[in-house]
Order: structure tokens, then C-alpha cells, then sequence
């Protein structure tokens, strides 16, 4: 346990719920939180982060916080993203385990018992919620994740179908994450990566409690090329196995471009020409944007900014981080 931590201030359990724009359900999903919190646990913290709402999602923290004296908040200056909310929850639980899961009520608080009660009789430092029917999401969200996940599986070899961030990290898996120095984070793809035992727990994706989903297509993309290339570099060795792939066809068209100019038919051939420079001028284009897309994460990840920004907190003990 790191010195942060001091273990008799420590409780059992943190949740961290990134929330942005969700003021029309925050206070059901809390109510529905703490029922399912004091039947399974006499020690917990809820730490809920303000991912830079526009509504009234922090005024009904504060006033939620008055009923519930274990809620702490944090309220971001500006829409930071999800991984940074998640990540700014991480920072701030002192939990022996903690639970991450979202604000919409789409991952089911009747089930923190359950990952709670799995963690407990160990051996597993991970409790995964796994998806099984994705009932509550729309038919975007449903071709969206397919999408995702389907363009994770080809470029990083990782499979996420059914995974969630609605997860349970033991101390010691917290603590690794918090260690890494990237700044780029994909939570989902991470927790794998760290390879702690994890147990898995299938649940259904229930409708939300209010509202909509805050995602993007344009987010979702920028979220899936983020996941890919913080993750792997396999796609730029597929870049150099394409060129190897055109170096073959560029050689074997040498032979046929020879063959013909020796048969005095050079002329022909305009097809195939226009074909190989579409072809190599698209690939081309392409590799860039992948060449692009991992130097845009070095530049991020060498500019060294903060991840986010505290513009207020709530039932903080510490005001150090
Ligand atoms: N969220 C966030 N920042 C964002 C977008 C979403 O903190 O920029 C939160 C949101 O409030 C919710 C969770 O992330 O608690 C999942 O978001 P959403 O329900 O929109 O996504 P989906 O369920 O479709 O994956
Ligand atoms: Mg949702």
C-alpha cells in the first residue's frame, strides 16, 4: 500500500461515477447506489466526478451531498472526456477496492454486491462486468460498440466484446494504473493489460435513467484511434507488411511493363497504370494517417498538460492532488 493511502483512514470500498450532463437521473441513480451500498458494505466513499456539465448534474451533487455524507465530488473546469473523469476518480479514492461505473444507471447498482462479494472471497484483483445483452442501448450504440470492437480486435488483437468500464480494481490494480506515466489512458484496454486475476460477472446493459448518451460518432472514432494507438503498434507494422505486399506487385508489373515494350505494345496497359497509382496513392495517404495518428500521440503525451482541471471539490479531505 503506498503512503497516500494510510490504512486506517481507508474504506472498504470507492465507487467512481464519471458524470457529464446528467442531472435529470444523478439523484435516482444515487438513491438506487446507496440501497444497493448499505446492504453489502458499512464502509464506503462515493467519489462522483463532474466531467464539465452544462447542466445541473453539480448543483444536485451538492445538494445530494447534504442527505449522503459519504458522497465527495469533483467538478472538472471544462468536458475533459470519460478516461480523464475515470482517471481523476482513481486519484482520489482511497478505497481497499474501488468500482468504477456510470452515472446513466446503465450499469446496474443491484450488482455491486455481487462484484463486491467476489472480490472478498478473493483470489481475483479484477471483477470484470461483463456484458451479455445490450437490451438498453439503441441500435447506434449497439453498431457503434460492433464497430469498435471489431476494429480493436484486427488492429490490437484485444478482445472487448462484452467488456465494460463497469469494473471492481483491487488496491493493488489501482495503484498499478496510477503508476503508469503515459497520459494517454483507455481504462477498459489498461486494466486487461495489467493482467491481475479477474473474475468475470455477466450483467445486462439497462436503459437509462434519463437522458442520452453523450457519445458522438466523431468521439467514438477519436476514442477508437486514442484505444489503438495507446495500446498497440501493430498497425504500423500492417503499414510495413503493405509496403512489402507493394513491392512484390510493383515488381512483378516491372516485368509485365518490360515484356510489353519489348513486344511493342507499350501503349496498352492505361487500366492497370491508373489502378496501381490509385492504389499506391490511397495507401499512401493512409499510411500517413496512421504514421499521423501515433505522432499526434507522442506530441500529446510530450506536451506534459495536466489531464484535467479541478475547478471545485466536495467533501475532499485532501486538496493536495
Ligand atoms: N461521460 C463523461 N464524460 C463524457 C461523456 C460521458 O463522464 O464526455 C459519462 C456519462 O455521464 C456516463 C458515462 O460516462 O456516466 C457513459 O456515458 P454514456 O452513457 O453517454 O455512454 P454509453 O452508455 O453510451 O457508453
Ligand atoms: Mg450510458
Amino acid at each position: 500500500m503506498s503512503p497516500d493511502h494510510p490504512t486506517t483512514a481507508a474504506p472498504e470500498l470507492s465507487v467512481v461515477v464519471p458524470a457529464f450532463n446528467e442531472a435529470a437521473g444523478i439523484v435516482a441513480f444515487l438513491e438506487r447506489l446507496l440501497g444497493s451500498l448499505h446492504a453489502c458494505c458499512s464502509d464506503f466513499e462515493i467519489w462522483l466526478v463532474d466531467d464539465g456539465s452544462r447542466d445541473a448534474t453539480w448543483e444536485q451533487v451538492r445538494a445530494a451531498q447534504e442527505r449522503i455524507p459519504q458522497l465527495r465530488g469533483l467538478r472538472f473546469t471544462r468536458n475533459f472526456g470519460k478516461e480523464a473523469a475515470i482517471l481523476a476518480g482513481l486519484r482520489h479514492a482511497q478505497g481497499r477496492a474501488v468500482i468504477v461505473m456510470d452515472a446513466d444507471g446503465q450499469h446496474p447498482p443491484s450488482l455491486v454486491p455481487q462484484m463486491l462479494e467476489l472480490w472478498r472471497a478473493g483470489p481475483a484483483q479484477i471483477v470484470a462486468a461483463q456484458k451479455i445483452a445490450r437490451d438498453g442501448d439503441g441500435w447506434k450504440a449497439r453498431f457503434n460498440a460492433w464497430f469498435f470492437n471489431g476494429l480493436m480486435r484486427i488492429l490490437t488483437g484485444l478482445d472487448l466484446s462484452g467488456a465494460s468500464d463497469f469494473r471492481l480494481l483491487d488496491r493493488r490494480v489501482v495503484d498499478a494504473l496510477l503508476a503508469f506515466p503515459e497520459k494517454v489512458r483507455f481504462f477498459r484496454g489498461m486494466t486487461v493489460w495489467t493482467g491481475f486475476v479477474t473474475k468475470q460477472l455477466g450483467f445486462e446493459v439497462a436503459p437509462r435513467i434519463a437522458g442520452s448518451t453523450q457519445w458522438s460518432t466523431a468521439q467514438l472514432t477519436r476514442l477508437a484511434v486514442t484505444a489503438i494507438t495507446a495500446y498497440s503498434a501493430k498497425p504500423l507494422g500492417m503499414i510495413f507488411r503493405l509496403g512489402l505486399l507493394g513491392m512484390v506487385a510493383a515488381g512483378l508489373l516491372l516485368v509485365q511493363a518490360l515484356y510489353s515494350w519489348y513486344s511493342g505494345i507499350a501503349v496498352s496497359g492505361w487500366t492497370s497504370l491508373t489502378v496501381v497509382v490509385l492504389f499506391f496513392g490511397s495507401a499512401t495517404l493512409l499510411s500517413l494517417g496512421v504514421l499521423g495518428a501515433y505522432l499526434a500521440q507522442i506530441f500529446d503525451e510530450i506536451k506534459r498538460r495536466p489531464e484535467f482541471l479541478v475547478l471545485e471539490r466536495l467533501n475532499d479531505q485532501r486538496d493536495d492532488r
